[in-house]
Order: structure tokens, then C-alpha cells, then sequence
């Protein structure tokens, strides 16, 4: 039986109040004092910003403890989180209150020029500002929890509250009645293929994908899980909060990538599960530093978001003795939909469905199973699918098809099945590129380029070409000291996979454009390259 995050948070404190919830820049904040952070929070929304049941919340910060508290007092209130990307410009911000009707925000102090034009013209009604002391600039573990720490600026608007404020208030919430049917989030899509859609999930399908990934992982109370990844996004938001909490787990939390900082915090805490997309893997491995280090602690280093380099897989494996465990999912799914089970994973794929769910590939045009062997859009359901997008009703048309009376979500993305059941990812429908008639996806072909010794990241996209329809075209980051001539790279990549598939021009450049979210832009970049732009 599901019930909601808030009652999970509070049987995870009634058991082990005193173990800590979160620990940021060396400040432990145990389960019991979480939860009564939380409820000041939840009473200040409900009696002095008058929000109620179902009302959405934003929520913009980068991860820090006070972003945790707040996302359980907006459950505790019954009220919705509306998590906004803390890169995301005023504009994109003013979209997300437009569409979600927010009118009360937690934001942390540094991001408030974000909210200031929303604040002026009365959009948002309310906003309590998360005062971090100095902890992001912090060069030394903080000395004082960030939880006391005032305004480093004074407040200058009347619609603004300062967190230490709100704590001493110490208002009592009315009695909590969000049950599992109720909506609790709505988490923005990348935007990789397009505008970001919200999705409206509810605390039973954000729970229940991870009922199956503590059961697919074998994860226990006693994990100390590393918080890297934005909880923001989905994959952060499960991982680096709601699943540890759930289970009675820690969780060492920083509020951005820090390579560094990462593996100092690996082995001062003994962090033993680590959720991460690629690319933080790909800089956190490529860091001198991280050589002839055990990290003897990390059990299970998993993920998703982003196709995996091989190459990279190897050097873990090789390296530190690391199987990278495999997930896929989407903001749709609250994350976790396939995955590898840990005793029968198989490197190169995303598993299996996770338990309860169901999963078919669909020819993308006809909409009709495609025979054994053959590739197909992944359309699936579940107990964790979400409810439908957020007022998108042409997006819901799109994305659910009806079959065998049941409905099932289009995720846009192309795998085979393998022998065994496990999906092998080909690339989004959406990436492919068509040269002369042969479909080449991009992300089987830097799969490939990552096995030349030069190479650091790769991105493949497809450029306008009047012969071909479409060329495939590489955009390369080199190893430190690494300059291959630009006419014998080519000539390694035609012998090193099919003509088609081979890029016919590269571009060696000094970085890819990247998401916080960990997924490189090749809409962007494609866009640009096209345009004939640097
Ligand atoms: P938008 O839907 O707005 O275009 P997005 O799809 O990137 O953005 P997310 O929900 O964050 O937004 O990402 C889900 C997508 O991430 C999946 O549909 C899939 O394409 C990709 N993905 C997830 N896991 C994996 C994986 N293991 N390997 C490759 N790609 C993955
Ligand atoms: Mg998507």
C-alpha cells in the first residue's frame, strides 16, 4: 500500500531520529530535525502565504538541505513542488510560473534576481529566501550548520521572508491528509526535443519507482548515498532525496559538481551509492587525481539521462573494479522504468522492466509490435508513469496510445530486445540522422568514437548535405596533449565502423555545450552547425 512521501519522511524520523538525513560541507541534519523544519515551513505556507491542497510550489535552489525540508513541507502542506532548474534564465522561470500558476516560491538568496520580476508584478505573492551563510563559496568545511544563518543582504521586498524567520515562527501545519492519489509534483522535462512539458505525478508513482529501484539495487538504511546530481531533475530528485529518505539512508549533499570535491567527500564519508549521468562519471574518471584512489566505500555506481560510453565503462571496471549499473527512465516515469538487476546485470544495455512495469516496442509509424530482434520505440506502463503532462493536451494525444484497454507511454526512444529480455538503447527517435537513405544513430557512432585514444567526449549530429540528404558530422573534445590530424581521424572512423556511419567531417573543440542536468545539448549543437556558425 503506498501512502504519501510526507508519512514515509515521518516513519524514516520515527525510527532513526537522530541519524543524519542530509550532511552538507561536514553539517549533519538528522531525520527529526528535518521533519521539524519541514512542518514550520508547511505552517508558514499554509497560515501566512495561504497556500492549500493541490496548489503548486516553486521551488529554485541548488541542492543544499534547506531545498530537502522544502520540497517535505510542500508535501506536508498537501500542496505540489514545481522544481525549477537553478540554470534557467528570468524568462524561462516567468514560463514555468505561467504555466503551473504557482504563487509562493522558496528560492535560495543568490537566484532571487531570478524572481525579482515576478515578485514586482505581484505574480508571486510570496517567497521565503534560503540563506546558505557562506556555504557555496566555502573553501573550508562550515563551521556553523547553514541552518541558522541569516540574510547575507537585507531583504528588499515586502513579499519576501527570510528562512530563519520562518523557522522561529515554528507555525503547526493543519493535519496532513495528501494520500497516494494525490499530485505532489511537477518536474519539467529536459527540453531536449522541445519546450519542457511538466508532469503531474502523484506520491504514489514517485514512490513507486523507487519501491523498485531499493529492490532492483538491493539498498539498505545503512547506504550513504553521494548528492551530486540536481534534485531538481528527476534522477537527482529520486536519488539524492526521496529514495534515501524513504529507506532511512544518508545522503552528502553539495550544491553543484565539484570533481574534487566529489572524491573528497567519497572517502571521508565512505559514500556507497553513487547516482550519476555519464558525463559527471566522464570528468569524475578523467581526473588525475581519482588514479590509484580505491574508493573502496562505492558498491554501486548507477545511471541513466544519457547513453553510456563503453570505453568508459572499461576504464571504471579496469580502473577501480567498477561495474557502472545501468538504468533508464525519464521524467515521465519519476526515473527509474528499466534496470539491470544487480546480479544479473549486463553492461551495454538498461536492463530490464522494473517490476510491475510493461514495456513493448512499436513500430514509431504503424503503431504495430515489430517482430523479435527488430527495432522499435519503447512504449511502456506502470505503476510510476505519470498521470499525463500538465495541461498539454495536445503532448498527452501524442505521447499515450491505447492497447489491450490499458494506456501506454510513448517514450520517444528506439532499443531491441535481446535474447535474455534486456533493451539495448539505439537512440531517441527524434537524434536520427538519414544519409542516403541509411538511418545512422549518433549515439552508436561516438559510442564508437570513444574508443580512439584522443578522444575525451563526442557528439554526433546531422548536417544538411546535398547529396546525401543528411552527413553525419563529429564534434570531438581531445585528451589533454591529444592533436590527431583531422584527415587520419576520419580515416580511423571508416575503418572502425560502416561507411554511413562514419562521420564525414569532424570539429575538434575545446568543449560541449552540457545541461546541469548532465546531458550534452546536440539539439544546440546541431542547430549551430547547421546554421554554419562556430
Ligand atoms: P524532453 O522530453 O523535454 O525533450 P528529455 O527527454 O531529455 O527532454 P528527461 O526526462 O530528463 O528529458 O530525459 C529522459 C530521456 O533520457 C529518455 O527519454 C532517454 O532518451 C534518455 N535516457 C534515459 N536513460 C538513458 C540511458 N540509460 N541511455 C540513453 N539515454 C537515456
Ligand atoms: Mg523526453
Amino acid at each position: 500500500p503506498v501512502d504519501s512521501l510526507w508519512s514515509l519522511l515521518a516513519a524514516s524520523a520515527a525510527r532513526w531520529p537522530d541519524k543524519p538525513a542530509l550532511v552538507f560541507y561536514d553539517a549533519p541534519l538528522r531525520y527529526a530535525a528535518l521533519v521539524r523544519e519541514a512542518e514550520a515551513l508547511a505552517g508558514w505556507l499554509q497560515q501566512d502565504a495561504g497556500v492549500q491542497r493541490g496548489d503548486r510550489v516553486l521551488l529554485l535552489s541548488q541542492n543544499c538541505p534547506q531545498l530537502v525540508v522544502a520540497n517535505y513541507a510542500v508535501f506536508r502542506a498537501d500542496a505540489v513542488v514545481v522544481p525549477v532548474n537553478a540554470m534557467w534564465t528570468a524568462a524561462e522561470v516567468a514560463d514555468v510560473v505561467a504555466d503551473s500558476g504557482a504563487a509562493v516560491a522558496v528560492v535560495a538568496q543568490e537566484l532571487l534576481p531570478v524572481l525579482r520580476p515576478l515578485l514586482d508584478a505581484g505574480t508571486l505573492r510570496h517567497a521565503v529566501v534560503i540563506c546558505y551563510a557562506d556555504a557555496l563559496t566555502a573553501q573550508t568545511p562550515l563551521a556553523i550548520p547553514p541552518f541558522v544563518a541569516a540574510p547575507r543582504a537585507p531583504l528588499d521586498h515586502p513579499a519576501l521572508v527570510a528562512w530563519p524567520a520562518v523557522q522561529a515562527a515554528a507555525r503547526r501545519p493543519a493535519p496532513h491528509r495528501a494520500t497516494a492519489g494525490d499530485l505532489c509534483v511537477l518536474p519539467y522535462t529536459s527540453g531536449t526535443t522541445g519546450r519542457p512539458k511538466g508532469c503531474r505525478h502523484t506520491h504514489g508513482t514517485v514512490q513507486s519507482a523507487n519501491v523498485a529501484a531499493v529492490a532492483w539495487r538491493g539498498l539498505r538504511d545503512s547506504e550513504v548515498f553521494l548528492g551530486l546530481a540536481p534534485i531538481f531533475h528527476m534522477l537527482g530528485m529520486q536519488n539524492g532525496m526521496h529514495l534515501p529518505l524513504m529507506i532511512g539512508a544518508t545522503v552528502v549533499m553539495l550544491p553543484r559538481w565539484d570533481r574534487d570535491a566529489a572524491l573528497d567527500l567519497i572517502e571521508r564519508y565512505g559514500v556507497s551509492c553513487w547516482a550519476a549521468p555519464p558525463a559527471m562519471l566522464l570528468d569524475f574518471f578523467s581526473n588525475p587525481a581519482v588514479a590509484g584512489r580505491r574508493l573502496a566505500s562505492l558498491h554501486l555506481v548507477h545511471g541513466g539521462s544519457a547513453p553510456m560510453p563503453d570505453a568508459l565503462a572499461q576504464r571504471m571496471k579496469d580502473g577501480w573494479g567498477l561495474d557502472y549499473n545501468e538504468g533508464y527512465g525519464m521524467t515521465e516515469t519519476a526515473s527509474f522504468l528499466h534496470g539491470n538487476p544487480r546480479h544479473r546485470a549486463k553492461r551495454g544495455t538498461l536492463g530490464l522492466p522494473g517490476p510491475g512495469v510493461r514495456s513493448r516496442l512499436i513500430d514509431p509509424a504503424s503503431g504495430a509490435d515489430v517482430p523479435p530482434g527488430e527495432v522499435g520505440e519503447i512504449v511502456t506502463r506502470g505503476p510510476q508513469v505519470m498521470l499525463g503532462y500538465w495541461r498539454r493536451p495536445d503532448a498527452d494525444r501524442e505521447s499515450f496510445v491505447e492497447r489491450d484497454g490499458h494506456r501506454w507511454l510513448r517514450t520517444g526512444d528506439l532499443a531491441v530486445v535481446d535474447a535474455d529480455g534486456y533493451y539495448v538503447m539505439r537512440d531517441r527517435l527524434k537524434r536520427m540522422i538519414t544519409v542516403s537513405g541509411y538511418k545512422v544513430w549518433p549515439a552508436e557512432v561516438e559510442n564508437l568514437l570513444y574508443g580512439h585514444p584522443a578522444v575525451h567526449e563526442a557528439c554526433v549530429v546531422g548536417v544538411g548535405d546535398e547529396r546525401s540528404g543528411e552527413a553525419v558530422r563529429a564534434l570531438v573534445v581531445c585528451k589533454p596533449g591529444a592533436a590527431p590530424a583531422e584527415a587520419d581521424f576520419l580515416a580511423w572512423c571508416r575503418a572502425h565502423m560502416a561507411v554511413y556511419k562514419a562521420p564525414r567531417s569532424v570539429r575538434f573543440v575545446d568543449a560541449l555545450p552540457k545541461s546541469n542536468t548532465g546531458k550534452i545539448l546536440w539539439r544546440e549543437l546541431q542547430e549551430r552547425e547547421n546554421r554554419g556558425q562556430p
